[in-house]
């Protein structure tokens, strides 16, 4: 007989200290107070957000509530022939805009919590870049970096199978987060079509030779840049030797760190779950010699001709553009005191916790939030959408603009209303987004037609 085991409680991450696991004062935390930092977080920003659009209380509610809440049992073999039983979850939090969209995480941390605060980020993310889509974001509580691959396509394929009747082109469409990537997203293709029929458009972030957009795989962190870009041109500056600082170096921080060299842009220091790298001299790290290294060891540090540091040192270099591209929650009130940047690209989700976010405002610096910032991946699977739908191929070129224009439109919807209210980008952002599913959800007749007079 197999041994049964149910993975349910978080597994030690290397690097990072145990008394960094509570409240405000960490970025990784066990699920509980993670998920409750982040729950917090999303509940704060909404709630400014609601205040100004005048919502009623039932009208919160509404938004705020899930459609759809899933979690399911994963058990699957393991190479050494004993079963485990993971914890998967997908969270449907709106599909007022259209069908739901977000990415699928595999993390030891990931949480109901989380996934819900995730997912309703989805929503907002969505609605303030004008895709019709509403937001849904999925994860399993596992550690990839100890599984085979064999072991995790067993594990992205029982999870598919408990949740296939409820995903799909006009329900639900996911795509990669942390930890996952395009090989998952074409074993979620094969493993639901083989039970719905052919369905290119059920899952975004794709490879290209099963129907993936060109240029998806890079579009996140490409977004990360361009939005970075607007923001210095409304400074009358360009991206040119702005010195960069960036915590996460997968595919948000390493693409985004790709883009900005190539614009003149200065990558002083970068840092993974396993430590960080800083430059020596002032010579910019060069960023794609660095992911080779990262590709063929595993991680950044130890890259030649670098001091080493760890992940608090770098969130409080002095540089002009700090980019937190790893988890939530890395900048909080214990440490957001101490940042020198003056401008902080939110390329991960939720990586700034509420308190730190009123810190970083009393000390002057710009914060270009995750909605906007990161909203580049999204954008990027509407477009694989649509050309899935179509039965079309755009080429690297037409994504690349259509990007930049879709990018550069928020951005500047979001400027001028901060501009006219003199609120942060972030609560511009934030009112926006709201104010437009909260249009979407009038015009269902689910919430009082007044909503639309205001
Ligand atoms: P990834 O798994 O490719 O990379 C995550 C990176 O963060 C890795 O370098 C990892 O080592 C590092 N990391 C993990 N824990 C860390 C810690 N405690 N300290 C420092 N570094 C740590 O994931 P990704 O897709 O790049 O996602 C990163 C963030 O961007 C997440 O918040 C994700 O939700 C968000 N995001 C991703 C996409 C996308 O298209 N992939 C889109 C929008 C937002």
């Amino acid at each position: 007989m197999h041994s049964l085991q149910v993975i349910d409680s978080p597994v030690a991450i290397p690097g990072i200290a145990s008394d960094a696991r509570h409240s405000d004062r960490g970025p990784i935390g066990p699920q509980d107070a993670q998920s409750a930092q982040v729950e917090r977080t999303v509940q704060l920003n909404f709630a400014l957000a609601a205040q100004q659009l005048r919502l009623g209380a039932d009208q919160q509610q509404l938004l705020r509530t899930p459609f759809r809440e899933m979690k399911v049992a994963i058990p699957i073999p393991m190479d050494d022939g004993s079963i485990k039983v993971f914890a998967g979850y997908r969270i449907q939090h709106s599909g007022a805009r259209g069908p739901a969209k977000g990415g699928i995480r595999f993390h030891p941390d990931v949480s109901s919590g989380e996934i819900q605060a995730l997912a309703e980020l989805m929503t907002w993310k969505t609605a303030l870049v004008g895709v019709p889509f509403g937001g849904a974001k999925g994860g399993i509580t596992c550690n990839p970096s100890q599984m085979s691959r064999a072991e995790l396509e067993r594990l992205t394929r029982k999870y598919i199978s408990r949740i296939h009747r409820f995903i799909g082109p006009f329900r639900d469409i996911p795509a990669p987060d942390v930890n996952t990537n395009a090989e998952i997203m074409a074993w979620i293709l094969d493993e639901f079509s083989s039970r719905q029929g052919y369905s290119p458009a059920c899952v975004t972030s794709k490879p290209v030779e099963l129907g993936g957009l060109r240029g998806r795989s890079t579009a996140t962190g490409r977004g990360v840049g361009l939005v970075l870009a607007e923001h210095m041109k409304g400074r009358g500056r360009s991206l040119k030797g702005l010195r960069i600082a960036i915590q996460g170096f997968g595919n948000v921080g390493s693409n985004a760190a790709r883009f900005l060299e190539q614009r003149g842009a200065e990558i002083v220091a970068v840092s993974d779950v396993r430590g960080g790298i800083l430059n020596v001299d002032g010579a910019p790290l060069p960023v794609r010699v660095l992911t080779e290294h990262m590709r063929r060891t595993g991680s950044v540090i130890d890259f030649p001709g670098t001091l080493p540091i760890d992940n608090e040192e770098l969130l409080a270099l002095p540089c002009d553009v700090l980019i937190p591209a790893a988890l939530e929650s890395a900048l909080h009130e214990g440490n957001a005191g101490d940042v020198r940047a003056s401008v902080i690209v939110e390329g991960a989700n939720l990586p700034t916790t509420a308190a730190a976010d009123r810190i970083l405002r009393r000390k002057g610096i710009d914060v270009v939030p995750d909605l906007l910032a990161n909203a580049g991946g999204v954008i990027a699977s509407y477009f694989e959408w649509t050309q899935n739908l179509q039965q079309k191929q755009w080429t690297l070129r037409e994504v690349n603009r259509q990007l930049r224009t879709s990018l550069a439109r928020a951005y500047r919807t979001v400027a001028k209303v901060a501009g006219e209210r003199e609120i942060s980008l972030r609560e511009a952002a934030w009112l926006i987004a709201v104010d437009r599913v909260a249009r979407a959800e009038t015009l269902r007749g689910s919430m009082t037609a007044d909503r639309l007079r205001a």
